[in-house]
């Protein structure tokens, strides 16, 4: 999907262009501990079109000074997006910051399209001429109080969408990212999968971001490694701001099958790491936990079931994920990832027969009565499996309302039970049979 990023000095409106862009979107799973949705980065749709938004704007780089932040901005803009959006706010005129930005942009081949927000009226639109003076062509005025102008703009932006977005892998090649916080080793590790020998290209100006997927086959598999992009080009101010981070972590997610979450043994597990792995929880996708710099690690014979329980204590909404202990340096275990990352790829697109999935479901009834409330009973009439990536089931009732969180939890466990889901996540919706 396209990319569109939203640029400006602060307190043009950027965020709430953002939201009036994307719209009331729930996430699938509310509530898990430790993850608050950074609204930064959303997906969106307009007319036929499905692109995903940035607001750079909600990535704050620190105590770094005023025009230094919004320069770091506008240069994530450049490296993360297809089309610009430059907002500036019309009943101010054209600023010095403004001004900043937009010679920051010339910098970049990528399409610009400016928005004059706050012209909240038709009297008001004498107020955008000065705007043309930055150079982007004429001024697309808008109202993010008011919703006005927006599909003007958004229709101006569409046109700027490259061709045909869409990687085309075929469906046998698995296609995984490694994720996580920076520094915890995960370019080591794509280094490590793909051999020394290979050539470390650096990001040349115009080639597009799928360039730096690395393709790789090993034991008569395929797959791609979807690269986070940044991962090679190390040492911009905003690589390491969490946010940043955030942003990078849920782009390769979206694209992957499965996703690697790589911690660093040698430190404990931060907020940080928790909120990265609950995105690719979150997204659906198959987990993996990886904890790399094992070999840094001092240990015993205990260390590694004391780490385990750890982990399955600070991340336990992922109680499906398989833990490997790696090190990127000594390639210890690093090509026996690739078979837990094959089943796990298996595990997320398998389907289960309904007939055996009701016999399992009734069995569990049997076992477990459904909850009753104010004299009613859940009855579960039947379930079948709706959707692969992840395998997702709709468990057909009299009354959803009667459907408790941990009975829900108690039917998938068992499905888990009797069927091979490692690795990946399930899904259970509970629906009035019609
Ligand atoms: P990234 O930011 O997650 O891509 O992390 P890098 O791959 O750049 O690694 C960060 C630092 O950790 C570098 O100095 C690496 O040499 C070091 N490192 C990476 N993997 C390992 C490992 O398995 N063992 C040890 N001891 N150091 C590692």
């Amino acid at each position: 999907k396209p990319v569109v990023a939203i640029v400006g000095r602060p307190n043009v409106g950027k965020s709430t262009i953002f939201n009036r862009i994307v719209g009331e979107r729930v996430s699938i799973v509310e509530d898990i501990p430790g993850v608050t949705r950074d609204r930064i980065y959303s997906s969106a749709d307009w007319l036929t079109h499905e692109f995903n938004i940035i607001d750079t704007g909600g990535i704050d780089i620190g105590e770094e000074p005023f025009l230094d932040q919004i320069r770091h901005q506008a240069e994530i803009a450049m490296d993360e997006a297809d089309v610009i959006i430059l907002m500036t706010n019309g009943r101010e005129g054209v600023t010095l910051a403004d001004e900043h930005v937009a010679r920051i942009l010339y910098k970049t081949k990528k399409p610009i399209v400016l928005a004059v927000n706050k012209i909240d009226n038709p009297d008001m639109r004498e107020m955008m001429y000065d705007f043309y003076s930055l150079g982007f062509g004429e001024p697309f005025p808008i109202s993010g109080s008011h919703g006005l102008g927006l599909g003007d703009l958004l229709d101006e932006v569409a046109k700027h969408f490259p061709e045909d977005d869409e990687e085309q892998y075929g469906d046998d090649v698995i296609k995984f990212s490694l994720i996580g916080r920076p520094n915890v080793g995960k370019s080591s590790l794509v280094n490590a999968f793909l051999g020394d020998e290979r050539v470390i290209v650096s990001d040349i100006a115009g080639t597009t971001r799928d360039a730096i997927d690395s393709p790789y086959e090993f034991d008569g598999q395929e797959y791609v490694i979807i690269d986070t992009a940044g991962m090679r080009k190390k040492g911009k101010v905003y690589e390491t701001t969490e946010k940043y981070s955030v942003l990078r972590a849920l782009r390769a997610i979206e694209r992957s099958d499965v996703v690697l979450v790589v911690l660093n043994g040698e430190e404990g597990i931060q907020e940080q790491d928790k909120k990265i792995a609950g995105y690719a929880h979150e997204a659906g996708k198959a987990v993996i936990i990886v904890v790399n710099k094992w070999d840094a690690v001092e240990k015993d014979e205990k260390t590694m079931n004391h780490t385990t329980k750890v982990i399955r204590e600070q991340f336990q909404y992922l109680d499906y994920a398989p833990i490997v202990f790696v090190s990127a340096k000594t390639k210890k275990r690093v090509h026996s990832l690739l078979p837990v990352v094959n089943r796990a790829n298996e595990n997320h697109s398998m389907r289960i027969q309904s007939s055996i999935l009701n016999e399992v479901i009734a069995d569990a009834v049997a076992r477990n009565p459904a909850p009753t409330d104010k004299g009613r009973r859940l009855r579960i009439y039947y379930v079948t499996q709706v959707a692969i990536k992840p395998p997702t089931f709709v468990v057909f009732v009299n009354e959803p309302e009667l459907m408790h969180f941990s009975y829900e939890r108690f039917l998938e466990n068992r499905i888990r039970e009797t069927f091979d889901f490692e690795g990946t996540p399930i899904r259970l919706i509970t629906r009035a049979r019609g």
